[in-house]
C-alpha cells in the first residue's frame, strides 16, 4: 500500500490526523478512525491489531500581545485518545 501521501488511506481525501497504537501508523482521518473502531481491529497499513486510536489536531490560536500590540499565533495540539476494547 502506498504510504507516501498525506491523505487518509481509507477515504483518500481527508488529511491524516489519527495515530494507531501500538504500531504508530499515522494513516487515518478522524472520520474513518471512528468508523474503523466499529468495523475492524486491524491497522490498514500493517494489519496489526490495535487497541487505541490517538487523534491529534493542531489548533491555531491568535493571541494579541497587549503591550506591543503584536499578534502572535500559537499552535497547540489537541489530543484525543480513543480506546478500542
Ligand atoms: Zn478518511
Ligand atoms: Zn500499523
Amino acid at each position: 500500500m502506498d504510504d507516501n501521501g498525506s491523505e487518509c488511506v481509507i477515504c483518500m481525501c481527508e488529511s491524516r490526523d489519527t495515530l494507531i497504537l501500538p504500531c504508530r501508523h499515522l494513516c487515518l482521518c478522524n472520520g474513518c478512525a471512528d468508523n474503523l473502531r466499529y468495523q475492524a481491529n486491524n491497522c490498514p497499513i500493517c494489519r496489526a491489531k490495535f487497541y487505541a486510536l490517538l487523534q491529534v489536531r493542531a489548533m491555531r490560536r491568535k493571541v494579541t500581545n497587549g503591550a506591543s500590540g503584536q499578534a502572535v499565533v500559537t499552535t497547540r495540539p489537541a489530543v484525543r485518545l480513543l480506546l478500542v476494547i
